[in-house]
């Protein structure tokens, strides 16, 4: 079997590199390669484990062929991944101008790439049984001398064999499997094995065989098994304290027999599964079911936005939806921002689905996901719930992707290879031809906008299940003066929300306040007036700098001393508004010494802290949660009346493009928990700027004023989704040199913008600019923004520039100790 022209494999490696590497493939293994596969291949002076991305007899630089290594060996002939999933790994690789390496490393976890180290045992000669294409010729000394140092009865590991023989490749050590010498293994690291159970069972025996001597125990086995398909020991554990001589001595006896069978670890084991309710779909609920049943009949891709209010019944719809794709025989992908949070989404869907789901999400140990992952892999599940990191789960014939809240940040991934599962969900889908549902109740404006253009179909639930209304919202003006007594003594708590506090206390119901606060800078805003400070380039506001006493724009650097009075209304009292969780809570305590006042918010971690503190509040253990946007996220408890908002401003005022859309967001989401079950609820929002378009329509519950109204601002300014953006940033522990980085980058850009008209006339780049936070952890940060309206050419400058500032060569001094990190569509521009 020889072929004449060489064929080549596509290796991704867990190394920073953009492409993949080449490597010839040997010829014995010529005809059981295929992408998809983990292999062995040499890379500098070591052995690393890849992935074959692809296969090809051509070479994209014909001459490098001499250069190109053999690769080692299979580490498993059975595919790891689809085709499917190789090629959606490869878009995504490409898409965020991101290492193969780190984005395969994104779909397999840490616990596959570990196992499948090669083991040798030497066989006994009268097992030996050469393949038939085996060598004729004497066995080469060296490989004579390898096989000697063998144990006949202990595999020995690759390396170690290696070690002792550094002549030894992985070549020649498959001549000694081809001559049938010796045996070879896969071994598992010990601390990732599958979890096996012993299961035993009744053998069937003859009539009347004595059972008197039996002792009580091995009595009571025998009945335990009796008429049972099998049993594992720990179930027979709950009837016999300590069966396992018992059943040793039944074994014996030939009356039982036993088996390893590999049971998965259940990290959900203890979740309340809720019984699920059968409900009669409501008008809009139908229509979008059936919108999703025409897509599939017809086998193609769609896109939906679910537009449906907090409390539509969008989880019921998703139900539905995925009960249909498993009756066509295709399987789901359910990806939520935050699974910790919503425990109660998962029970519903175990409610309705039993034993058919596998949950993902980063509180697993390694081991745990490691048995979730082949369990998927394997198709004994149909439906993969996940935060975003389950949109490369190995799912086989997708049928269906769902991503609820999809507006949430989170799917956004800040480090590594910096994707948007969202965004990632639409293209995985059309590679599977599956049908992809956005749902939220206030979809992001480029889901809306994609959606009026054509591109995604929009479905509308726009009332809440059995007529129950939304709650009505109160904005109040905080602004000081003698022509606004609202604003009340305290500037923490207006007397309108006081009032709702005490009437909520009153009546024995439950109040969230809700306070933004990320922390980084106080919002600065003029006590008087609300006057806040935009940059008058970028249209987004200024970040006050402790350090320099000044405002500056992380866009395009502009800046301002800190003024000392306000330029609307020459106010002195310009105030850098920060109040943090803790001091509310310490606050309300004050005024309310009787109620039962709780806090969550980072400090409270994702953990079991978490679940006990959501837990007392729908047990109505607490009177008043005081909250960051994670009291956003959608829990449903019914009897919260009173949300209040503390300080709208400080989302409104964040340094961000997106400050008015996520402030519309929040406040509605936020409003979304009021008034859940059968007592109507209200909303008080607090504010220095109570005009403020974002305020006024979520008070109204208007997505659509509000998205106009955006969607032209974003038009003028160029911003998704009329244009596109890719973030270089900077960071480094030695400021001169990240500002020098930085500017390297900058200088080629703006090269290529003079030289290159195609550039010139359609992309523009802002900064050189701190970041808005400008050190972390020590570190300084710079950012560059490149912006166009086209998505490719965007991609090419950036690609272009990159190359210009050496960004590929090895060793260049200038970014030495400066990290460059490239995000293409930011979401977070701190
Ligand atoms: P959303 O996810 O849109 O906020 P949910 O799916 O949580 O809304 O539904 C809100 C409530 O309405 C839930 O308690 C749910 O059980 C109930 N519900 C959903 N669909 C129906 C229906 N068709 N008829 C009656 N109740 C429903
Ligand atoms: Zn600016």
């Amino acid at each position: 079997m020889t072929s004449s022209s060489p064929l080549y494999a596509q290796v991704a490696l867990d190394v920073p590199l953009f492409t993949a590497l080449s490597y010839r493939v040997p010829e014995h293994l010529r005809d059981h390669i295929a992408p998809g596969q983990l292999v062995q291949v040499p890379f500098r002076n070591r052995s690393k484990t890849g992935l074959i991305v692809a296969l090809s007899t051509e070479l994209d630089d014909p001459t490098l062929a001499p250069k190109i290594r053999d690769l080692y060996d299979l580490v498993d002939p059975e595919p790891l991944l689809s085709p499917h999933d190789v090629r959606f790994l490869s878009f995504v690789a490409d898409y965020y101008l991101s290492p193969i390496g780190e984005v395969v490393r994104l779909a397999i976890p840490s616990a596959v790439r570990v196992e499948g180290i090669k083991h040798y045992r030497r066989l006994p000669e009268d097992q030996r049984t050469p393949a038939p294409n085996a060598p004729q010729t004497p066995l080469s000394l060296e490989l004579a001398g390898a096989l000697a140092s063998l144990s006949d009865t202990e595999p020995t590991p690759v390396a170690a064999l290696r070690e002792s023989h550094a002549e030894l490749t992985y070549h020649r050590l498959a001549e000694l499997e081809l001559r049938g010498l010796v045996e070879v293994t896969y071994q598992e690291s010990a601390s990732l094995k599958p979890k096996t159970e012993r299961y035993f069972k009744l053998l069937p025996r003859p009539r009347g065989t004595l059972t008197g001597r039996l002792g009580a125990n091995q009595l009571q086995i025998l009945k335990l098994l009796d008429g049972m398909p099998s049993l594992s020991l720990p179930e027979i554990r709950e009837h016999i304290a300590s069966p396992y001589s018992s059943l040793k001595a039944l074994e014996e006896r030939g009356l039982i027999e036993s088996w390893e069978e590999e049971v998965y670890r259940d990290p959900f084991a203890d979740a309340p599964v809720e019984p699920a309710p059968s409900f009669e779909l409501t008008l809009p609920q139908q229509r979008a079911v059936d919108a999703v049943a025409r897509a599939r009949q017809a086998g193609r891709f769609e896109g939906f936005v679910l537009h449906g209010v907090t409390g539509s019944g969008k989880t019921e719809t998703y139900v539905r939806i995925i009960r249909d794709t498993l009756a066509a025989g295709r399987r789901a992908l359910v990806l939520l921002p935050e699974i910790a949070l919503t425990p109660q989404f998962v029970g519903v869907f175990r409610s309705h689905f039993g034993e058919r789901i596998a949950v993902l999400h980063s509180g697993l140990t390694a081991a745990q996901k490691f048995d979730q992952w082949r369990q998927i892999r394997r198709d004994e599940v149909d439906i993969v719930i996940g935060a975003r990191s389950a949109l490369f789960a190995p799912i086989n014939d997708l049928g269906v992707i769902v991503v609820d809240e999809e507006h949430d940040p989170s799917f956004k991934q800040e480090e590594g290879t910096r994707y948007n599962a969202r965004d990632m969900a639409l293209v995985r889908g059309k590679l599977a031809r599956a049908q992809v549902i956005l749902g939220s109740a206030t979809p992001i404006l480029e889901s809306f906008y994609n959606a009026r253009q054509g591109r995604l179909t929009y479905l509308a639930m726009p009332e809440r299940v059995a007529a129950r209304a939304l709650p009505p919202v109160d904005i109040v003006d905080m602004r000081r003066g003698p022509h606004n007594p609202t604003a009340g003594p305290s500037s923490l708590l207006s007397t309108r929300l006081l009032g709702a506090l005490d009437d909520t206390l009153h009546d024995q119901k439950q109040a969230i306040l809700f306070l933004n606060r990320r922390g980084f800078s106080p919002c600065v805003v003029c006590e008087a007036c609300g006057h806040v400070f935009h940059c008058p380039h970028c249209d987004v506001s200024l970040t006050y700098h402790r350090r320099m006493e000044a405002l500056r724009c992380h866009h395009c650097d502009f800046s301002l001393r800190m003024p000392e009075s306000c330029p609307e209304c020459l106010h002195t009292g310009i105030d850098r508004k920060g109040v943090g969780t803790e001091q509310l809570e310490a606050h309300l305590r004050e005024l309310y010494p009787r109620a039962r006042v709780a806090r969550l918010d980072r400090d409270t971690g994702a953990g079991p802290r978490l679940q006990q503190l959501l837990t007392s509040f729908r047990r109505r253990e607490i009177d008043i949660l005081v909250g960051t946007q994670m009291v956003t996220k959608g829990h449903d408890f019914p009897d919260v009346t009173l949300v209040g908002v503390v300080l709208a401003d400080m989302s409104l005022n964040f340094p961000d493009f997106r400050a008015a859309e996520r402030t519309f967001q929040l406040l509605t989401q936020v409003a979304g928990r009021a008034g859940r079950a059968d007592s109507p609820g209200k909303v008080i929002i607090q504010t220095y700027t109570p005009e403020h378009y974002s305020l006024l329509t979520a008070r109204e519950h208007d997505f659509e004023s509000f998205a106009e109204r955006e969607l032209a601002q974003r038009q003028a300014m160029g911003y998704p989704p009329f244009g596109h953006l890719i973030a270089l940033k900077f960071e480094g522990a030695n400021e001169g040199a990240t500002v020098q980085a930085t500017r390297n980058y900058a200088t080629a850009a703006r090269r290529l913008l003079r030289t290159e008209r195609a550039f010139g006339d359609a992309v523009s780049m802002l900064g050189p600019a701190m970041a808005p936070i400008a050190r972390i952890k020590n570190r300084s940060r710079w950012q560059l923004l490149l912006k166009a309206a086209d998505r490719a050419l965007l991609r090419r400058f950036t690609i272009r520039t990159l190359e210009l500032a050496g960004h590929f060569d090895a060793g260049q001094p200038h970014h030495r100790n400066v990290r460059i990190i490239i995000d293409v569509d930011p979401l977070n521009m701190l």
